[in-house]
This record gives structure tokens, sequence and C-alpha cells, in this order.
């Protein structure tokens, strides 16, 4: 008899089907490059995605994510308590991104002192180690609310190739107002980093759990302190312009350990988040 299971992957009600005699694992979430989703299968097994080995919780549940890039086809192997090995194929839906390509600009560089220079290279380090974190509480059951009002000015993804250089994709959301902005919790979560840094000024990371956090960058001040517990739409800081940034404005970035991942993801908003929409009320309301 042909005991084919199938993955519920809750992507508008799409299922999607695994190979015969899998074991079923149950994905929460919508398979798209720069998102998170919840893996549910039998507790006690093992899932390996992307080289990581991830152990269930006594739910059976696990967090993977997808890069901006991820390629469309994935696996997902999943190790259930006996040993036995399923490989799950994911699909990725991929995505267009904003690719803005400017030439003709003079060869200008700014090399930092050395002394900078180090400086860099140390937030850099600390922030490596802060994204290797894995805190086996599960904040982000808990949904997400946007952090802070004001204007869109980034999105996820957009990148800049100067004089045929591609420079690093913006890896976050970028939401512009007054300086002195109350910026709030988006979930529960703990605070693993909280740093003065060269480049993203006050930075403050709150971990989700499991491998998922919000960093914050460009903060005038920040209100809490490492190891601090916080909750949702608990004041963690205030919007400002420290670093290297322009104006004032909170850089809204989430990880899934070091794979970047897009935060207006979370708010299954009807069309793709862009420049010029305002954040009022934990709402998006478009220009137009
Ligand atoms: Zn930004």
């Amino acid at each position: 008899m042909f005991n084919r299971q199938w993955i519920k992957a809750l992507v508008g009600g799409i299922a999607i089907w695994a190979s015969s005699n899998a074991i079923a694992i149950e994905i929460k979430g919508d398979l798209v490059q720069g998102n998170w989703v919840q893996v549910l299968a039998e507790p006690g097994s093992q899932l390996v995605f992307e080289q990581r080995k991830l152990n269930l919780d006594a739910e059976g549940r696990a967090l993977i994510a997808f890069s901006r890039d991820a390629k469309p086809e994935k696996t997902l192997t999943l190790i259930s308590p006996n040993g036995d090995k399923t490989e799950h194929r994911l699909t990725i839906a991929q995505r267009d991104y904003i690719v803005q390509r400017i030439d003709g600009l003079p060869a200008k560089h700014v090399t930092p002192d050395e002394a900078t220079l180090a400086k860099i290279r140390e937030d850099g380090r600390k922030a490596v180690e802060a994204r290797k974190i894995e805190l086996a509480t599960p904040y982000f059951l808990g949904g997400f609310i946007w952090p802070a009002e004001g204007w869109i000015t980034g999105i996820y993804g957009s990148q800049r190739i100067l004089n045929g250089h591609p420079r690093r994709p913006h890896f976050g959301v970028d939401i512009a107002e007054a300086t002195g902005t109350p910026i709030y919790a988006p979930a529960d979560g703990e605070v693993t980093l909280a740093e003065s840094m060269e480049l993203s000024g006050n930075t403050l990371f709150i971990d989700h759990g499991y491998g998922l956090r919000s960093d914050f960058m460009h903060l005038e001040e920040i209100l809490v302190k490492l190891g601090d517990q916080v909750k949702q739409g608990q004041q963690v800081a205030t919007m400002g312009a420290t670093g290297r940034a322009t104006g004032p404005h909170l850089h809204w970035g989430m990880s899934w350990f070091d794979v970047r991942l897009d935060p207006a993801l979370m708010f299954n908003l009807d069309r793709t988040l862009a420049r010029g929409a305002r954040i009022m009320n934990n709402q998006v309301v478009w220009e137009d």
C-alpha cells in the first residue's frame, strides 16, 4: 500500500507533497527567500538543513530559514528517533529585488585609519558570536509587531552596483522618524548584544529563540542591557542616526543564525513593502 504522506505547508493553503514513505513533517510559514518557518515533526527527531543539525524540541518543533538568494530547491533531512532518514524537497519561492546600477562615479577610496579598522573588526567578531546563540525558549511563538512608527525608507534585499562593483545587499527594513522616536521589542526575547559600534552605531540584538533574532542599528539610546529579558511592546531604545547613517532611522534586521531575513515577511502584507509606505498603529499604510 502506498503510504504517501505529506507536508502541510501553509502557503496560501497549498499542500506540498513529499515522496512516498516519508515521515510526515508539517511546515508553518511560507517557503520564500528571506523567510523563516517552523518545522514540526515527531519529538526526538533531528533535522539537517544547510549542514546545520537541529534538535527538535519537546513539541517536535524547530526553525529553518532561507537566505536572500536561496536556490529554488532545498533538501530538508529528517532523522526520526529510530534513526530513519527521510529527505524532503522544499521549493523556495524566488523573489525579485531592487538592483540599482550607478556608473561613472569618481573613484574615491576612503580608507579608515588603523584604529577605526580594528574597531570595525572587533564589532564584527562580537556580532558573529551573538549570531551563533541558540536560545532554547521559543519566544517567537508570541508573534511580531512593528518595532517603531515612521516611513519606510529602505527594504530588504535591495542592492546597489557602483561602477560595476556590487555592494552588500540591504538586509533589513529601514523605518525613519524623528530622533528620539520610541523603539519597542517586536516580540519577547533576550538581549544578546548591546554595543556602540563603528558602522551600525548603537546596536541591539533581541534574541527570539531557536537562532532567530532581531537586530536594531543606529539607535540614539539603548534602554536595556545585555542579558535582559524583554516583552513584546516594551520600549527598548530610541531612534537615532549613530554610526554610518545619513539621518535618524531604525534599521531592523532579522537573522536565523547568520542567514539574513526579511522582517516584512512576518506581517502577511498583501503587497511587497516599498519605500514611501508608513508604519502607524502597527499597520502598513500605503501612500496611494
Ligand atoms: Zn538599513
